[in-house]
């Protein structure tokens, strides 16, 4: 919300009506003149996105189609961690970096989220936490969902300092994470926005032949220019990154892609988190066995590569990024809905 010619102590008037009183008409907001009420109704909504579809997971993770103010739906998912709630946002109805893997790219772009959109997203899912009681609210974010955050760069820097507003949701900036499908000058600048964030890197494989066949994004900017940045990002902003990888079963999951896996990473200091498929229906990929995924866990321990198996959530619901938004697409187009 972007009000010129305001006293600065608005703002707070506004963080307070939104974040901590939670108001939902800018009538309630008392202490704001009318004629400023007039205006800001004129120009904005207090409203959040409404939830479409709510799937529960036995392990208790939430996934939500959520429905924005022109009827574009958005995923979103609440993950329980001991350590606390981890929203996973997405940043864009669709997207258009056309992974091959990846539900959520089938369908295209079809525009950017606003900064409130995103936050709107937190905001759903802290009203279920506290529908459920015991005060909880959410303490992690990873942007992560449908879409690139740095194809919708403004709106997600936007969303971040939102968030992270000790006015807003307070969000503690190292409990944040972008995740990105590498686009390098993006993330120079991100390491230039003197924030706390942290940023993942979706490599997902260990030479240009592999990545071009996985990512299109590759093809734009190869895999060393990804590292180069990355490079960069530790000077600037002075933190790790983690790199994400995918197993798929017989794509990148042998022990020679381990090895020039360590040997593509071996000047920079990020971790890797090795992500196991999430198979779909609408794709042909396949997870690899267990014993294939400890193997690749196991070489890349003993080259000198920290890396973890990422903990899975609602892998009996529709876990795997964009499937639900894809199947509901399905769905309305065979007019099952
Ligand atoms: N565009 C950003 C963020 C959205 S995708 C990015 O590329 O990082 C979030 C993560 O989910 C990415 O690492 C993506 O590669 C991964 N992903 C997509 N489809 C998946 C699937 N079927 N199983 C497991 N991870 C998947």
């Amino acid at each position: 919300m972007i009000q010129e010619g305001q006293k600065k102590y608005r703002a707070t008037q506004l963080y307070i009506w939104m974040y901590e009183k939670k108001a939902t008409d800018f009538d309630e907001m008392t202490d704001i003149s009318k004629t400023f009420r007039e205006v800001l109704k004129e120009k904005y909504c207090l409203s959040i996105p409404v939830i479409d579809k709510k799937q529960v997971s036995s392990d208790g993770t939430i996934k939500l189609l959520l429905k924005l103010e022109d009827n574009s739906k958005v995923e979103t998912v609440l993950m329980r961690y001991n350590y606390g709630y981890s929203a996973c946002v997405s940043s864009q109805v669709g997207c258009n970096m056309g992974c091959s893997f990846c539900a959520s790219g089938l369908l295209g772009k079809k525009r950017n989220l606003l900064p409130e959109e995103i936050v709107g997203q937190v905001l759903v899912l802290n009203n279920l936490l506290q529908e459920e009681g015991k005060g909880q609210h959410i303490t992690h974010v990873v942007v992560m969902g449908t879409g690139e955050p740095f194809d919708n760069y403004d709106n997600v820097m936007d969303f971040i300092r939102i968030i992270n507003n000790q006015k807003g949701l307070s969000i503690g900036a190292r409990h944040i994470t972008v995740s990105t499908c590498g686009i390098p000058d993006k993330i120079i600048k991100y390491a230039g926005e003197g924030l706390q964030t942290n940023l993942a890197i979706s490599l997902h494989a260990p030479n240009n032949e592999i990545r071009n066949s996985l990512m299109k994004v590759n093809k734009a900017f190869p895999v060393e220019q990804v590292i180069e940045a990355v490079k960069q990002y530790e000077e600037i902003a002075g933190r790790r990154v983690t790199y994400e990888y995918l197993l798929i079963d017989g794509i990148n999951d042998s022990k020679e892609n381990a090895e020039e896996l360590i040997n593509l990473i071996k000047d920079t200091k990020g971790y890797v988190n090795l992500i196991p498929y999430n198979e779909t229906n609408i794709l042909p990929y396949k997870r690899p066995s267990g014993n294939r995924i400890h193997n690749f866990l196991d070489y890349l321990t003993k080259g000198g590569v920290t890396a973890t198996i990422r903990k899975e959530f609602g892998s009996d619901i529709d876990a795997a990024c964009g499937q639900l938004r894809a199947k509901e697409r399905d769905n309305e187009e065979r007019g099952e809905n």
